[in-house]
């Protein structure tokens, strides 16, 4: 594999506070081997002169479904899972792989539909299709009857939740999702005012997780599922609600990360119409969205020194792969980032470290892999100059360039 030089390049590098300008990298083995302000002299890598543009690491979408079609008639995932064949479900992930691609995404962390998600994260692993690295949880684990019951695996008690989990595990899980309420406006057979599992359900479920050395993130849209996730050793959270104080106190203590999934009910509200949701439910997003306290649990969470990522629930209905770039903004526009650039941070760096891969990912370094995205100007005062990236490289190699996928392999 040729080397690539990259010159006099402005770069966000996913951890500094500022753009550093002009700079020249070297990447070698699809990997960053080299980044200087001075010249490099690369031998016979290739050069790419990007004067005028701005490099930043690949990004990091913390919450998708790439089983789902966000632009699906049925505005109704739930159905779609059922409905939907394996094949069906399999274009669904490669239609969805393909567009996080062409916006500068080069990971997705996917919390589940099923087991189609770990089939993709293989056959973009194969070469089969172009894609992300695909961090997959599998299907959500729930209880009977709970949230999400249609494409996930129901489990109670505690013997039936270590052998679920194991049964995860041992399909190849990255991670484990846990379904910890239920939904206001996901219907779902148990109420959304408590935790669905039991106290020694969740925590068995936690420590059978951390045992087989795998991450836990638990979906909680009330106080009270998020303080039983928390206080059970959760090592995440997905979506947002009006924590109690000592929920927050403990996330910051223990390093448990917040993904706030704003742009869900933003942008149903937005465009839920057109997708052909019914009157009411568009009317109750829009409600939500302009409630002064929409955000409050999260700009809370801030306050408190809990790390928020970036993540956009992709594939509910109106949120499809694009949206990282909404969520981004939404972080701002709701306050939880000062600006664009700690927003990009979290859709880079901090994401990588919700996925434990802050080692290999999410930042512009020596020795870290080469996923990048390449765009004309600043994304710092254009952030949607990312939906339109002039390169997107993935481990060192270019995976699409000015819209177009430049080739399907392995990498
Ligand atoms: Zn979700």
């Amino acid at each position: 594999m040729r080397d690539i030089l990259l010159k006099n390049v402005d770069m966000i590098d996913g951890q500094s506070d500022c753009v550093l300008r002009g700079r020249q990298v070297l990447v070698r083995e699809g990997r960053f081997l080299r980044i200087s302000s001075e010249p490099i002299d690369g031998g016979d890598a290739a050069v790419l002169d990007l004067t005028g543009c701005t490099i930043l690491p690949g990004l990091i979408d913390c919450h998708a479904h790439l089983a789902w079609d966000a632009r699906d008639p049925s505005a109704n995932v739930m159905q779609q899972s059922e409905n939907d064949s394996a094949t069906r479900a399999g274009v669904k992930c490669a239609a969805n792989l393909h567009e996080y691609l062409s916006v500068g995404v080069t990971t997705v962390r996917d919390l589940g539909a099923d087991w189609h998600a770990l089939e993709a994260r293989e056959a973009v692993r194969d070469g089969a299709v172009p894609g992300p690295r695909v961090v997959a949880a599998g299907p959500m684990m729930t209880v009977t009857g709970g949230l999400c019951w249609q494409c996930g695996l129901e489990a109670d008690g505690e013997e039936s939740i270590r052998r679920t989990v194991r049964r995860l595990v041992k399909a190849g899980a990255d991670l484990i999702k846990v379904m910890g309420t239920g939904s206001s406006h996901l219907g779902s057979g148990i109420p959304v005012d408590q935790p669905a599992f039991t106290d020694e359900e969740m925590r068995t479920l936690i420590e059978t997780s951390h045992r087989l050395g795998r991450r836990v993130t638990v979906h909680a849209t009330t106080a009270y599922g998020a303080h039983q996730a928390v206080s059970c050793g959760a090592d995440c959270i997905e979506h947002h609600s009006d924590f109690f104080d000592e929920t927050l106190e403990m996330m910051a203590e223990r390093g448990v990360f917040l993904v706030p999934t704003l742009s869900g009910a933003y942008l149903q509200a937005r465009d839920g119409a057109d997708l052909g949701m019914s009157p009411a439910a568009v009317e109750s997003r829009a409600a939500t969205v302009h409630n002064d306290d929409y955000a409050r649990g999260a700009q809370r969470a801030v306050a408190a020194g809990v790390q928020l990522a970036v993540g956009t629930d992709q594939g509910s209905p109106c949120v499809p792969p694009s949206a990282l770039l909404t969520e981004m903004q939404l972080h701002v526009q709701y306050g939880l980032a000062d600006d664009v650039m700690t927003a990009i941070k979290r859709a880079t760096s901090v994401a990588a470290a919700v996925l434990g891969m802050e080692d290999e990912l999410g930042s512009i370094a020596p020795g870290k892999l080469a996923d990048f995205v390449v765009v004309d100007g600043d994304p710092l005062s254009d952030l949607q100059s990312l939906e339109r990236p002039h390169l997107v490289y993935r481990e060192g190699k270019c995976a699409f360039e000015d819209g177009v996928a430049v080739k399907c392999g392995a990498i």
